[in-house]
């Protein structure tokens, strides 16, 4: 089957299509032959080394498609299910993968392959985001960074049913427009505006209850800027690279802040918690609340273009492979 390998972390280009050997079921394990592949910006981490993963290594974290084999002890699966993953192993970017059953979830009807493989794992972030790390209430400000972004575009659209008053930052007009079609309160456009003094006008002087920012080093003093007293800054992820070393002083200084790193791993980290979350996400889509985009297509075999427009800020919404 082909797959993708790197062998050495870098650039877009050492990814590598590969002939290989197909995956068999271990015990406790499912192959899936994929429909559809899951690109996430921790892919790009994992590739350029900025988490670092043993090498050689194929990468991507999530997919979606059907059982073709299922290994000792398995019960909650058969052949001929669909299901889907988003927290590895290491290695989606192929044909078929083989993954343990208590990482995989059963996708419903009426969720296809393609939409179950963009929402997954940036849903389910959205999810604990919003739901969890800082369980956000009705009429509550939250500043939500990358919001035109595969997690952004879910997070606006959970974060208004659920109430708040979503202050959306991007990067450029064109991703506003699409931010404000999802609801958004109050659109930020970062290549021309000040967040910080923008969220503190939007607020009235308060500032926001929350900010969740996955952008991380471009937007470190903005978080920090744009809160309220006993506000929360959750420090997601790197997209801009990682957010900075600091004092915790910083913490008193800008009024008593909460400050978290938070990882989709940790609040899916057992099966139950990974089906109570994957649950409550495909409800809200099953209910329309939460509307997935379309997801932009490569081909298995362009995966390191997929990578070179997701870092170069050109993609909105989620994107997938197809093998
Ligand atoms: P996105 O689709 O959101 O793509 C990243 C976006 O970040 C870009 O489109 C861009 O939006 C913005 N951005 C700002 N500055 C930069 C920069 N210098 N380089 C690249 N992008 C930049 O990706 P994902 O939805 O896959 O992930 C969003 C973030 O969430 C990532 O940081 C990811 O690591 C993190 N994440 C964390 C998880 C966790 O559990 N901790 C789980 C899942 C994702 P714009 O142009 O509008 O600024």
């Amino acid at each position: 089957m082909k797959a993708v390998r790197i062998s050495e972390a870098g650039g877009p280009d050492v990814i590598r299509v590969e002939d290989v050997a197909a995956p068999a079921a271990g015990p406790g394990e499912i192959v899936i032959r994929q429909r559809a592949i899951g690109v996430n910006f921790i892919d790009t981490y994992h590739r350029t080394g900025l988490y670092p993963i043993a090498l050689p290594s194929g990468l991507g974290l999530e997919g979606a498609g059907d059982v073709i084999e299922v290994g000792a002890g398995v019960e909650r699966f058969k052949v001929g299910d669909r299901a889907g993953f988003c927290s590895g192993p290491i290695g989606a970017y192929a044909e078929m993968h083989a993954v343990p059953a208590a990482r995989a979830v059963k996708i419903p009807e009426g969720v296809s392959d393609g939409i179950a493989a963009a929402s997954m794992l940036k849903g389910m972030t959205a999810r604990y985001l919003l739901k969890r790390t800082f369980p956000l209430k009705p009429g509550e400000f939250a500043v939500i960074h990358a919001a035109a972004g595969g997690v952004g575009q879910i997070a606006v659209q959970w974060a208004k049913h659920i109430g708040a008053v979503v202050i959306a930052v991007v990067g450029s007009a064109a991703k506003g427009e699409i931010v404000k079609a999802l609801g958004a309160d109050h659109v930020i456009d970062s290549s021309h505006e000040d967040i910080a003094k923008r969220v503190r006008e939007i607020t009235s002087g308060e500032g926001a209850h929350v900010s969740y920012d996955g952008v991380g080093k471009d937007t470190f003093n903005a978080s920090l800027d744009c809160l309220r007293p006993l506000g929360m800054f959750v420090s997601f992820g790197n997209a801009s690279g990682p957010a900075p070393a600091f004092e915790p002083g910083i913490l008193a200084a800008k009024g008593s802040l909460f400050f978290t790193r938070p990882t989709l791993f940790t609040y899916t980290r057992t099966p139950e918690l990974l089906q109570e979350t994957a649950d409550d996400l495909f409800d809200v889509i099953a209910k329309g609340i939460v509307k997935i985009a379309a997801p932009t297509r490569y081909a298995l075999a362009d995966a390191a273009q997929a990578h070179r427009d997701l870092e170069a800020r050109k993609t909105t919404g989620s994107l997938v492979l197809t093998p």
